[in-house]
């Protein structure tokens, strides 16, 4: 599933094809996405301008001006910039086609994608109104998430995926920065100290500060290729690998459930 430096790997790779292109006309073959795409956006996006390329937690924002459209690639979606007469395969569901003879493509096997209009700023859209900070931006900071998580008896495991407290983590992050950050997964969200928001706060930053940086080497991946755009394989410290050593003290790591997801941690170096 792309989750936010995936996200933020295409909204980069996209942006300059993207931004001052006029838009000539939209494609939809299959409207039937996570939510319906509005059968007239043909005439509210021809002739605009596409002013720039924005995202908020996992969905894409198009400035066109005095509307956006929102994109959300879901459970399997993927955009590509292609050539103007480049035959559409099965799962391309959506093009948008641009004046200077390229489309931006939307390939979504699963169909859990989305491709929404908002007449007017996209942040205001209700899906988006609501959103807790970016991950990487300035007010999410210690002071922040201990303010926000004090007195609440969940684990900070689910703390920290609640998208009104913050977005766009995604599990396979959150995993990799508690043990980052040496905190076990299933500690009330309500007993973590200041100092150890902060630890937590610099650890959720460096891995998907970290992912993004890896994700610009496949860039040109998630833009021109032909084939499927690859999502980031990395070399994980705990997630997926239950009953494997901890590549730090050697003792197995261990799996449980919280709230339907799955976390893995380290029993020696998470406290
Ligand atoms: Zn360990």
């Amino acid at each position: 599933m792309p989750e936010l430096p995936e996200v933020e790997t295409a909204r980069r790779g996209l942006a300059s094809h993207l931004t001052g292109q006029t838009i000539a006309d939209v494609v939809i073959r299959n409207a039937s996405l996570r939510w319906p795409i509005p059968n007239n956006l043909p005439e509210l996006l021809r002739g605009l301008t596409i002013r720039s390329l924005n995202r908020r937690a996992k969905y894409l924002l198009m400035d066109c001006g005095n509307c956006t459209l929102i994109l959300h690639l879901g459970m399997s979606g993927s955009l590509r910039i292609l050539p103007v007469d480049t035959p559409a395969e099965k799962h391309d569901h959506f093009d948008l086609i641009l004046s200077n003879g390229t489309l931006m493509r939307l390939r979504d096997p699963r169909r859990f994608g989305a491709v929404l209009w908002h007449n007017g700023d996209g942040h205001a859209h209700p899906l988006l109104a609501g959103l807790g900070p970016e991950p990487l931006e300035k007010n999410f900071d210690a002071r922040y998430l201990y303010a926000a998580t004090r007195k609440r008896k969940v684990s900070i495991k689910q703390c920290i995926m609640e998208s009104r407290i913050v977005v766009g983590v995604g599990n396979i992050y959150a995993n990799e920065a508690f043990f980052r950050a040496g905190i076990k997964p299933q500690l009330a969200a309500g007993k973590l100290s200041l100092p150890r928001c902060e630890k937590l706060v610099a650890a959720i930053r460096a891995t998907l500060n970290e992912a993004i940086k890896q994700g610009g080497s496949t860039l040109r991946d998630f833009v021109n290729s032909a084939g499927q755009p690859g999502y980031f394989q990395q070399h994980y410290w705990v997630y997926g690998r239950n009953g494997d050593s901890c590549r730090r003290c050697g003792s197995p790591i261990k799996q449980i459930r919280q709230g339907q997801r799955s976390s893995f941690y380290c029993g020696i170096c998470q406290k």
